[in-house]
C-alpha cells in the first residue's frame, strides 16, 4: 500500500532520502497522494482516504484543506441515510476545476475531449480529416481549432493537451518519428501545436496504444494488472506494453510496433514499404478486403462487416474469423515474448474478439508456448477512446506529480 509521508516519524522512517527532503516537498507529495487516488476512483470519505493512506483523520483534514484551496477537489456532508454518528466528509473532484483536453488523431478523424480530475468527460467531437490523410499542419490546425473551441465552450482553465497519434513518437521532443498510415516521418508535431495554440499551454504527444494501455492502467480494465498488452487495430495496428507496472517505450518509443512484424514476405504491400506485415492481415483494410468489399477503410464501412456478420453474412463472417486466426498468431509471439497477464483487444479488435473469440483462443493454443496460466483476453473499459482518454491522462501527469502546479494556470486561484 502507498503510504502518505509526514514531516515527522514516518519520514525518518523512510530513510534518508525522505528525511532530507524539505517539508515543502513531502507535503507537495502527500497532496500528489491524495489527488492520485481521487482523480482515480472519483469521490471517496475522509475515512476512506485516511484508511487507504494509515494517516490520522486531522493530516488528511489539513491536506484535504490545501487541496480544496487549490481549487481541485470539493468536500460534501453526505445528506439522508440511518447512519449513526458524524458522517465522514465527502472528497470528490472540483465541479469547475481545471481540465485537459485528450485528442485522438487517427487516420480519417480528429477526436477530442475535454476531460475532468476523475475523467468525467466535458464534452467529446469527431471531425473528419477531409481527403484522406492530413498533412501534420491541416491536423495541427484541426487539433488547435478545437482545443479552443474546448476551452471557449466551458468557459474553464485547460490545463494542458495531451495528443494520440498512429505512429512511433519520442515523448521527450515530442516528435512522431514514423506513422506509416499518415504518411509522416520525423513529424514536430509538439512544437506545430505549440506554435499555433502559444508557450504557456503545455502539450503532450504519445502513439495511441501506449496511451490507451495508460487509461486503461489508471481507471479501466488493466488496474489490477501489472503486465498488460493492448493490441489497438485499427487502419494500423500496435501494441501497448506494460511490463512489471512500467510502460515499454523502447528507446525510441517505437517498442510495440507489432503491426509491422512480417507474418509473411511474400504477403500484400504494407504502407511501412515491407511485404506481409501482421497489419496487411489483420488492419482494416484487410478485414474489408477479406470481407470482398472495394472500400476505403472508414470506421463506417469496417462497422458495416461486423454488423453483417452478427446479421449472419457469412462472406462477414469468414472475414473476421480469418483476421482472428492470424490475431490469435500474433499474439502467440506475444505471450511468448512477455507473458502477460492480460490482453486487451482495441479498436476493431475489440469486434473480432466478440465475434470469433474461440478463433483466437484456438490459434493462441496452437501457437503459444505453454504460458503457465492462460493469457485473458480482454475488452476495454473505455471502447473506442481509450486512446483518447489516455491522451488526457498524459496531459494531467504534471498536475498528479504536483498539485502545486496549477497555480501556473492564468487567473486560477
Ligand atoms: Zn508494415
Amino acid at each position: 500500500m502507498t503510504r502518505l509521508e509526514t514531516s515527522g516519524g514516518a519520514a525518518a522512517a523512510g530513510g534518508a532520502a525522505v528525511s532530507a527532503a524539505r517539508p515543502d516537498a513531502i507535503r507537495r507529495h502527500n497532496l500528489a497522494l491524495i489527488l492520485g487516488h481521487v482523480h482515480r476512483d472519483g469521490a471517496l470519505t475522509r475515512a476512506e482516504l485516511t484508511a487507504r493512506l494509515g494517516v490520522s483523520r486531522s493530516t488528511i483534514g489539513a491536506l484535504v484543506a490545501d487541496l480544496t484551496a487549490l481549487g481541485l477537489v470539493q468536500e460534501s456532508v453526505p445528506s439522508g441515510g440511518a447512519r449513526v454518528g458524524r458522517p465522514s466528509h465527502v472528497v470528490g473532484p472540483h465541479p469547475s476545476g481545471p481540465f485537459v483536453v485528450g485528442v485522438d488523431v487517427d487516420v480519417t478523424h480528429v477526436t477530442s475531449a475535454g476531460v475532468e480530475i476523475g475523467g468525467v468527460v466535458l464534452d467529446r467531437r469527431s471531425v473528419p480529416i477531409d481527403e484522406g490523410p492530413g498533412t501534420p499542419e491541416t491536423v495541427a490546425d484541426l487539433v488547435a481549432r478545437a482545443v479552443t473551441a474546448l476551452g471557449r465552450s466551458t468557459g474553464r482553465a485547460v490545463l494542458g493537451v495531451g495528443v494520440s497519434v498512429p505512429g512511433t513518437v519520442d515523448h521527450r521532443s515530442r516528435t512522431v518519428g514514423v506513422a506509416p498510415n499518415l504518411a509522416w516521418r520525423e513529424v514536430h508535431l509538439g512544437d506545430l501545436l505549440t506554435e499555433r495554440l502559444g508557450p504557456d499551454l503545455p502539450v503532450t504527444v504519445g502513439n495511441d496504444a501506449d496511451l490507451a494501455v495508460l487509461a486503461e492502467l489508471s481507471r479501466g480494465n488493466a488496474r489490477d494488472c501489472d503486465d498488460v498488452v493492448y493490441v489497438m487495430g485499427r487502419i494500423g495496428v500496435g501494441a501497448g506494453i506494460v511490463v512489471n507496472g512500467v510502460p515499454l517505450h523502447g528507446r525510441d518509443g517505437r517498442a510495440g510496433e507489432i503491426g509491422h512484424n512480417v507474418m509473411d514476405g511474400n504477403g500484400p504491400t504494407c504502407h511501412c514499404g515491407k511485404r506481409g506485415c501482421l497489419e496487411t492481415f489483420v488492419g482494416d483494410a484487410a478485414l474489408l478486403t477479406l470481407a470482398g468489399r472495394d472500400e476505403v477503410p472508414t470506421v463506417e464501412n469496417v462497422d458495416r462487416v461486423f454488423l453483417d456478420a452478427r446479421a449472419g453474412d457469412e462472406r462477414a463472417l469468414g472475414a473476421v474469423r480469418t483476421v482472428a486466426e492470424w490475431l490469435g498468431l500474433a499474439l502467440g509471439s506475444l505471450v511468448n515474448t512477455l507473458n502477460p497477464q492480460r490482453v486487451i483487444l482495441g479498436g476493431s479488435l475489440s469486434q473480432v474478439l466478440g465475434l470469433a473469440r474461440p478463433e483466437i483462443e484456438q490459434a493462441l493454443e496452437r501457437y503459444a508456448f505453454d504460458p503457465g496460466h492462460p493469457v485473458e483476453l480482454g475488452l476495454p473499459r473505455f471502447g473506442v477512446d481509450s486512446a483518447l482518454l489516455g491522451a488526457a491522462e498524459l496531459a494531467f501527469a504534471e498536475l498528479l506529480d504536483d498539485p502545486f502546479s496549477v497555480q501556473s494556470l492564468p487567473a486560477w486561484p
